[in-house]
């Protein structure tokens, strides 16, 4: 069995669905309320494959919220993460997902130190970050929707927001390797981690967001970051492609220029349809195909029978295990996004 384990976008959302799914005097509670509610499976999943096998799953909701970590209730958002993993263990799910912002808490807080959840000890062999599949996707959009909007690669200047990141670096490892753009700016905020990552990729140019957006034909934001940020299309190339793998997105603004292109990054398609609720949760376009990469990397490694932390830590994301887990995409029908 796999599991995912996923957490809404801020305190509104999480709301409104509570609404929606029938708790309407949760509807009404603040932050206090998110911070200690546990964390409860909304449902379970059956997923058939493209080659017709099929596999059953299950959605433990984590409660955790991005605005638990701007306000600094860190120990609220760590307990929120690791109770999700302890319940997902008890239930004896063999490889589970954390989605979105779970994986990243986990590792800035240093949860490996914390093994011991009540009578429990986690395994974390169990729990997969999901990101090598999730580069591997950001990074067939960036390869297969650039040519549709005009945008040759091999002339191309690449803007990766975000580039230290576990996706950012494994992207910048695959787009430096493997499709020969003419250019990578690198941006973050910690000089010291770009450097690194210079020097291993062996090109890019370290440069902040806004001296950097004009200059870019291509853009991939996987920055970890709370809230969107506003980006103004008069600063952009055009045309310009944007593929915002963050979540929550990264940009906080709609563009109507017809040559600015902005693409839902790290997000799938399969084939067969999936019936569960979960993705009209988070508004998925098409919800019973699309979902988050990093969701369907447990699928896969369910599917596979390769029951191990595929993804773990932080920037180890090979480009082998990318085309590994790359071929399992396509062999059991999930698909890039293409459509903006
Ligand atoms: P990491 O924490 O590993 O990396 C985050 C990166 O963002 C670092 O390079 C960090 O560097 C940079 N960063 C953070 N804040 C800013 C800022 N204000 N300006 C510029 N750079 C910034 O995160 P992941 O790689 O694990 O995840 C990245 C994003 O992808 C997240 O939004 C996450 O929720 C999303 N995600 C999407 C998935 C999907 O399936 N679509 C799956 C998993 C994650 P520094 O701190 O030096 O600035």
């Amino acid at each position: 069995m796999f599991g995912l384990i996923g957490h809404l976008t801020n305190l509104e959302h999480a709301q409104a669905v509570a609404r929606d799914l029938g708790y309407p005097e949760y509807g009404s509670q603040g932050l206090d309320f998110w911070c200690s509610a546990p964390p409860f499976v909304v449902e379970d999943i059956k997923v058939t494959s493209a080659t017709g096998q099929v596999i059953e799953g299950r959605y433990v909701e984590s409660c955790f919220l991005p605005e638990m970590l701007a306000t600094r209730r860190i120990k609220a958002a760590t307990r929120k993460i690791l109770n999700a993993m302890a319940h997902a263990q008890k239930m004896g799910i063999n490889i589970t997902a954390l989605g979105g912002f779970s994986s990243i808490i986990f590792e800035n807080f240093k949860l490996e130190q914390i093994r011991r959840i009540r009578n429990l000890e986690l395994d974390f062999h169990r729990f997969t970050t999901g990101n090598t599949h999730t580069a591997y996707i950001i990074c067939q959009q960036v390869e297969q929707a650039a040519p549709k909007y005009g945008i040759d690669l091999s002339k191309a200047t690449v803007a990766v927001c975000g580039a230290t990141g576990d996706i950012g670096s494994a992207v910048c490892r695959w787009l430096s390797h493997n499709t020969g753009v003419k250019d990578l700016l690198l941006i973050a905020r910690n000089r010291e981690r770009l450097d690194n990552l210079q020097s291993e990729i062996g090109m890019g140019k370290i440069m902040g967001l806004e001296e950097a957006l004009p200059m870019a034909d291509v853009v991939v934001w996987v920055a970890s970051m709370p809230k969107g940020i506003e980006v103004d299309p008069s600063s952009l190339k055009k045309p310009c492609l944007m593929v915002d793998g963050g979540y929550p997105k990264n940009i906080g603004s709609q563009f109507s220029n017809p040559n600015v292109h902005v693409l839902k990054g790290g997000i799938v398609e399969h084939s067969l349809d999936i019936d569960w609720r979960i993705m009209h949760i988070v508004a998925m376009d098409v919800p019973a195909r699309q979902l988050f990469a990093c969701f369907a990397e447990s699928m896969l490694l369910e599917f596979e029978k390769w029951h191990t932390n595929f993804s773990w830590g932080r920037n180890q994301i090979t480009l082998e295990k990318m085309e590994q887990i790359g071929m399992a995409s396509v062999k059991h029908g999930f698909r890039p996004l293409l459509t903006t």
